[in-house]
C-alpha cells in the first residue's frame, strides 16, 4: 500500500544573507586554534554526554574498517593509502577513526579538509601524519607546524613557510594541490611548475607529494592523470624531489587503475561503502561497512482509515493501520530525500517511511499487524546486507554520501 500524499513536504527556507553574516562573525571572533569541537569530544571513545537508550547513534565495526584497508592496500598492490577521515571521518568520529588506522602500516597518513579536525587528531594522540587539504591562514601555520599538520599548498606561499620553519628549525612537509581539470583548488597544472621548483628550492620546505582530484568523467579523467604525471616527471628529470603523486580517491580504485600512481587518497571505500552502486557489483573489491545508525521506537499507534500523519496531512491511511514513529531525523542525518522510497529496518523486517522526515522524528508503516513494539532496535543502516548504506541510498535514489557524511555529531559512538 503506497503512502498517499496529500501535499508537497514544505522545502526549507534558504538561510538569509543576515544569519550568514551572524555565523561568520562568530567565527571570526573564535580563538584561532579550539582546541576540540564538539564532533570530536563526543567522537571520542569515552562519551561523556548522557544519551537515552531510544536516542539515535553510531557504531564503529574496526575490524570492518580493519579489513577494508587490508583489502585496499591488496587491489592497489601495497601501494601507501593516504586515509581521508575529513567530515567526522565519514561519521564514525574523527578519533574513533583516527585510533584504528593509526597503527595499520598501509596507512600512510589521513587527511582532513577542517583544521580543527586535524587539530583534533593530534589531540587525540595520532602519531602518522596528517594532511590538512583544506584552506588555513598563515597565522596559523606556526602551530600548524608545531602540531606536525602537514599543509597542502598551491599559492606562493614559500616565503611564509620558510619564515616558520626557520622560526621553529624545522623542515615542513608539504603536499601541492595540481588543478587538472576540476577546477576547484589547486594550481593550474601550467603554471604548476614554476610553484613546485620555487618551493621545492627552500631549505625549510620538503614536497611530500603532488597532488590532483580527478573529475570523475570517463573523458577528461585520464587527460587529468596525464597532467599530473606530466609535470610530475619534467620535475623529476629536473632532479626536484616531489615525492609521491597521487590522484585516486574511491572512484579511482574501481576505475583507474592507471591513477593509483604512488599512492591512493581513499575515504568512502575505507568505510566499506561502495561510492557507486555498479561498484558492488564488479567484484573487484569486498569492501565491509564499518558505520551503522541505529536507534529505538520511540512510539506505537494505530491510525484508523482515513487517518492522517504527517505536517501537512502528507500521509493518510488507506486502512486500519500500525505507524512506528522513530526518533530519528534529518538533524541526525536522515536525509529529508530518504521519505521518497526509503525503508528502514525493524526485526529483521523493512519498512517504509511515510510523510516527511522532519529534525528529530521519522514515522514508519508498519502494515495492518501491530508487530513492532515501543524499544524495539531500528536500523537506518548497518553491514548486513539489505539493510547497507547502499542499499537505503538505492531506495530513495540517493548518493551513500548523503548518508554516512552527514551524520550528527551530537549522536553517541560505540565501537563493536
Ligand atoms: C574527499 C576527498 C577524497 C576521498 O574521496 P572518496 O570519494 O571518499 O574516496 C580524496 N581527495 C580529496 C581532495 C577529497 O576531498
Amino acid at each position: 500500500m503506497a503512502p498517499k500524499k496529500l501535499s508537497q513536504p514544505t522545502t526549507p527556507k534558504a538561510p538569509g544573507r543576515r544569519t550568514f553574516l551572524t555565523a561568520m562573525a562568530a567565527t571570526a571572533a573564535a580563538p584561532a586554534l579550539r582546541p576540540l569541537d564538539v564532533a570530536a569530544q563526543t567522537s571520542a571513545r569515552s562519551d561523556s554526554a548522557v544519551h537515552s537508550s531510544f536516542d539515535p547513534w553510531v557504531e564503529v565495526h574496526a575490524d570492518n574498517l580493519r579489513h577494508n584497508i587490508e583489502v585496499i592496500s591488496q587491489r592497489v598492490k601495497g601501494r601507501p593509502i593516504m586515509a581521508v577521515i575529513k567530515n567526522n571521518a565519514y561519521g564514525l568520529g574523527i578519533a574513533n577513526a583516527g585510533r584504528i588506522l593509526d597503527p595499520l602500516d598501509a596507512v600512510e597518513g589521513m587527511a582532513v579538509v577542517k583544521l580543527n579536525e586535524a587539530v583534533a587528531l593530534r589531540d587525540a594522540g595520532i602519531r602518522k601524519p596528517v594532511l590538512l587539504m583544506g584552506p588555513f591562514d598563515e597565522a596559523n601555520l606556526e602551530e600548524m607546524v608545531a602540531r606536525d599538520i602537514m599543509p597542502m599548498v598551491y599559492t606562493p606561499i614559500g616565503d611564509a613557510l620558510e619564515r616558520v620553519a626557520a622560526k621553529l628549525q624545522k623542515t615542513i612537509p608539504i603536499h601541492v594541490c595540481l588543478d587538472t581539470g576540476m577546477g576547484r583548488v589547486g594550481v593550474p597544472a601550467r603554471d604548476a611548475a614554476p610553484l613546485v621548483r620555487d618551493l621545492a628550492g627552500r631549505a625549510g620546505v620538503r614536497i611530500e607529494g603532488l597532488q590532483t582530484t580527478l573529475s570523475e568523467d570517463a573523458e577528461l579523467d585520464p587527460m587529468q592523470i596525464e597532467r599530473l604525471q606530466e609535470v610530475g616527471s619534467t620535475l623529476r628529470a629536473e632532479g626536484v624531489d616531489i615525492g609521491r603523486l597521487h590522484a585516486a580517491s574511491s572512484f579511482g580504485l574501481f576505475e583507474h587503475p592507471d591513477a593509483f600512481l604512488d599512492m591512493v587518497r581513499v575515504g568512502m571505500a575505507i568505510y566499506g561503502v561502495y561510492s557507486e552502486p555498479p561498484f558492488r557489483e564488479l567484484g573487484v573489491l569486498d569492501l565491509r561497512p564499518a558505520v551503522a545508525m541505529r536507534a529505538k521506537v520511540a512510539y506505537v499507534k494505530q491510525l484508523r482509515r482515513g487517518e492522517t500523519a504527517g505536517y501537512g496531512r502528507a500521509y493518510e491511511a488507506e486502512n486500519d493501520v500500525w505507524i512506528a514513529t522513530l526518533p530519528i531525523g534529518h538533524v541526525d542525518g536522515l536525509p529529508r530525500a530518504a521519505a521518497q522510497g526509503g525503508r528502514l529496518t525493524i526485526g529483521g523486517r523493512r519498512y517504509p517511511i511515510i510523510a516527511a522526515i522532519s529534525a528529530s522524528h521519522t514515522m514508519v508503516e508498519i502494515g495492518a499487524e501491530g508487530r513492532v513494539q515501543i524499544g524495539d532496535e531500528v536500523t537506518v543502516f548497518d553491514w548486513e546486507d539489505g539493510s547497507r548504506p547502499e542499499d537505503l541510498a538505492a531506495e530513495f535514489n540517493g548518493s551513500v554520501y548523503d548518508l554516512t557524511m552527514h551524520l550528527g555529531p551530537l549522536m553517541a559512538r560505540r565501537m563493536v
